[in-house]
């Protein structure tokens, strides 16, 4: 792009547009790094930088950019019928094809779906719903909501309050009286130390000790992320989803998992659930549902949540819904998205993957800041430490993860700095041995670079 036209642009994102999740002083001061084009797993920016994608844009363009097959999907359905509602009865073909499609794959509890632009109405969909459901079916009481510390669930009015992330509570007064958490299985921090049964021990009994604070016919669902994602990439022990989901049953409480981003192949099997057989109440998803190429989410539901919400109301409409709701143009996109993650080979690509993924984060680990490396599929992290043995965070006025992003771009790879010094990695499922080894050598090289920084050396 020409300088004049790159400063232009990068006036004009000062002035009006705003961001998502930034501190909004601090993009004016910094302003917007403009990317302009992307095929495979490499992303263009405006000053002509070719950058190694190693989160899949914000964890949903999991088939790579430039698939042309998705374009000509979009193209073909935007040629034919641009825009039907799915209000009053219409429906177009793509959204009735893709909710049967998302029922035939996803869990069997699951028999019914309704669209959303993306995860947090996804997510705000569920709450109303759940609610209603209680509502019809003779128990209002049942109106409080459990989620786990660390964990994300979107920025809706509700949803925010189910994210245990603080910026998003601050000033927004939330979380909401009948929002409540549970610690998070964080194995590499957890108070019940390192044994898996003893983590999956320790979530349970804290679920059942909320519920019976709470009075068991008070509480409505828990919402669940089978890996944490924006909380820092925590990845339970195997069997913690399963037990969740039994202790819920119990409990007599809904269970609501969340995969939005563990779903459409990120850890593996299409869903997270599929993994220890879950049957969930309701299941969100988004991001991978199309590759980030439209947008569009969904929520899906059993039948008794389904049969109750039908007939909770005799003669009246259920007054939920968007304009936008079973976007024929994004559901194409889906049924296409769908067709390359099975047919197309790309969800056993990102298996037949995840070895080499899984083996470039261990090497991580030899390195002088990297306390701990995990992952579940191609979802993973390398949380970084001031002292190993201890497991000691780095003094946040050191602005580490921000160092560390800054120098990765320099290096040409995008990956994720959160808080608490947490590195994030999303890599699509089209990656290739070769493009892994690339992204290692570079976080190598970015790890180094800032280690050879004089204040972050005397750190460690
Ligand atoms: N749930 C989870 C688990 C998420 O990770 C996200 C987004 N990162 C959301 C919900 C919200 O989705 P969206 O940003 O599409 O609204």
């Amino acid at each position: 792009m020409h300088n004049t036209e790159l400063t232009e642009l990068a006036s004009l994102d000062r002035a009006h547009l705003i961001h998502p999740v930034v501190n909004y002083r601090s993009h004016e001061q910094r302003g917007a790094t403009i990317l302009v084009s992307g095929h495979g797993v490499y992303l263009n920016d405006a000053q002509g930088n070719e950058l190694l994608d190693a989160f899949s844009g914000l964890w949903c363009v999991n088939v790579g950019y430039g698939q042309e097959s998705v374009v000509r999907a979009a193209t073909e359905q935007m040629r034919q019928l641009p825009y039907a509602t799915s209000y009053f009865h219409f429906a177009s073909e793509p959204a009735i094809r893709l909710a049967a499609r998302l029922v035939e794959l996803a869990p069997a509890s699951l028999r019914h779906v309704y669209f959303t632009l993306g995860g947090s109405d996804a997510v705000d969909a569920a709450i109303r719903f759940i609610t209603y459901y209680f509502n019809s079916t003779g128990r209002p009481q049942k109106k409080h909501f459990i989620s786990l510390e660390r964990g994300y669930h979107g920025s809706s009015s509700q949803g925010s309050g189910l994210t245990a992330i603080a910026a998003f509570h601050q000033n927004f007064d939330l979380p909401l009286p009948h929002q409540h958490k549970i610690p998070s299985p964080y194995p590499y921090r957890n108070e019940a130390g390192q044994d898996p049964q003893a983590i999956i021990g320790a979530s349970v009994a804290a679920l059942r000790a909320k519920v019976a604070a709470l009075g068991a016919d008070n509480v409505a669902a828990f919402f669940c992320e089978p890996v944490q994602g924006s909380g820092g990439v925590i990845v339970p022990p195997k069997g913690w989803l399963k037990a969740m989901r039994e202790a819920c049953r119990e409990l007599d409480i809904l269970f609501v998992v969340d995969e939005v981003i563990t779903g459409f192949g990120r850890t593996g099997p299409l869903f997270a659930c599929e993994a220890e057989d879950v049957q969930p109440d309701l299941m969100t998803i988004a991001k991978g549902l199309t590759a980030g190429y439209a947008p569009m989410g969904a929520v899906l539901m059993s039948d008794a949540v389904y049969c109750a919400i039908a007939d909770g109301a005799p003669g009246m409409p259920v007054g939920h819904g968007h304009t936008y709701s079973a976007h024929p143009v994004s559901a194409a996109v889906a049924l296409e998205v769908l067709r390359l993650y099975e047919e197309g080979g790309l969800l056993a690509n990102g298996v037949a993957q995840t070895p080499h993924f899984e083996a470039g984060l261990r090497e991580m680990l030899s390195h002088p800041l990297v306390g701990e490396a995990r992952n579940r599929g191609l979802l993973g992290a390398l949380e970084l430490v001031a002292d190993k043995g201890a497991k000691t965070r780095f003094d946040p006025a050191l602005k580490l993860s921000e160092r560390i992003a800054a120098a990765a771009y320099r290096n040409r790879v995008i990956f994720r700095a959160f808080g608490d010094n947490i590195l994030g990695f999303a890599p699509a499922l089209c990656y290739t041995a070769s493009e892994f080894e690339l992204l290692f050598a570079r976080l190598k090289k970015t790890l180094d670079e800032v280690l050879d920084e004089p204040d972050v050396r005397r750190s460690v």
